[in-house]
């Protein structure tokens, strides 16, 4: 049976309370997964540091030294979920054969990594965690959630609803993920695109353990935002269409505005002015501010910088110090 080297990818920014219970129940179920022989015994879960303030990576280096299948990935300040799950994904790729992601909270039902092992042995390349209902979600972020979600497939963006981070990816997934260069990278809307064999598993998802969201209203907008100016010109071509019917709105304004004119009503028109004058002004600073957020978005992608920085890289230096004795190959440089 196909035995995979499994590494379960963990973005941790400023998780310290939580940090110790979730590193316990990764460890059991990781442990028991080697045990039941499903997967490698030099499988791993990655704790990946995401410039937390507080003791995160003091513990995630004292956890290093208590357990070999924990490992540590610090980056050098706060890049942002969607770029922590990355650097783990890109800097564990190198040595795993598939990569869990899941969040530090404990919120996904870690009893279905096995389940999510068990489909990637039949073949599955993407397996994505959905939850059965968010119940435990606050009414605000349930419905606020829900409704990017809708608005998203309105758009024309292919996502499996109800997922988030949670997810097993294969090699051959991590590959393909790893030809998209874009900035902003928005992973729940990329990875649906690899157009990889895939599979669902329901769970319930709970409440967080310890500590408070780090996703605050702040966070959540500008995900969402980015998460549609990243995939779409659809708001593009809403702004058009507004303004194309405002023109023609207006347009049919001064057709009256002169007709009053000629039959003497002139002093009535201030407030009418006023009112028109206000709306295409908002509209054309609606227009104006959106195709900039485009063309920031442009500006962002030619700069071509590195999404991530790593600081200190615990997992390769794990995997360098086995010293796998390399096949001696004779250099032959073709001129
Ligand atoms: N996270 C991160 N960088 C950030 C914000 C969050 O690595 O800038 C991590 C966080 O530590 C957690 C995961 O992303 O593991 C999801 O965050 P959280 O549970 O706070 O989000 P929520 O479940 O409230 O949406
Ligand atoms: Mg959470």
């Amino acid at each position: 049976m196909n035995k995979p080297l499994l590494t379960i990818a963990v973005p941790c920014c400023n998780e310290e309370e939580v940090l110790q219970e979730t590193s316990n129940q990764l460890l059991r179920v990781l442990t028991s997964l080697i045990k039941d022989n499903l997967i490698q015994p030099d499988s791993k879960i990655l704790f990946i540091d995401d410039g937390s303030r507080d003791h995160t990576w003091a513990l995630i280096e004292a956890l290093v030294k208590k357990s070999t299948y924990l490992t540590g990935l610090k980056l050098t300040r706060n890049f942002g979920h969607q770029n922590a799950l990355l650097a783990g994904l890109q800097v564990a790729g190198k040595h795993s054969d598939c990569i869990i992601t899941i969040d530090a909270d404990l919120q996904d039902d870690i009893q279905v990594i096995r389940t999510f092992v068990e489909r990637y042995q039949e073949g599955y390349d993407i397996v994505y965690g959905v939850r059965r209902s968010r119940q435990t979600d606050s009414f605000f972020k349930r419905n606020t959630a829900q409704g990017f979600y809708r608005f998203m497939t309105k758009l024309g963006i292919k996502m499996v609803y109800n997922h988030a981070d949670f997810r097993l990816l294969s090699k051959k997934a991590l590959k393909e993920l790893s030809r998209y260069g874009e900035q902003n990278m928005f992973l729940r809307g990329i990875i649906p695109l690899l157009g990889l064999t895939s599979t669902e598993v329901q769970y319930d998802r709970k409440e967080r353990m310890a500590g408070e969201t780090k996703y605050p209203l702040k966070k959540m907008l500008s995900f969402a935002f980015n998460g549609i100016t990243s995939f779409s010109i659809v708001p593009i071509r809403l702004i058009m269409t507004v303004g194309i019917m405002a023109f023609f709105l207006s347009s049919l304004f001064g057709v009256y505005a002169l007709f009053a004119k000629f039959f003497g009503h002139t002093d009535s028109g201030w407030t009418s002015i006023m009112i028109s004058l206000w709306f295409l002004g908002g509209l054309l600073l609606i227009s104006v501010g959106l195709i900039g957020e485009y063309i920031g978005k442009i500006y962002e992608e030619t700069k071509h910088r590195p999404r991530f920085s790593v600081e200190n890289d615990l997992f390769s230096s794990a995997f360098k110090e086995r010293k796998v004795p390399t096949p001696i190959v004779k250099k032959t440089r073709i001129r």
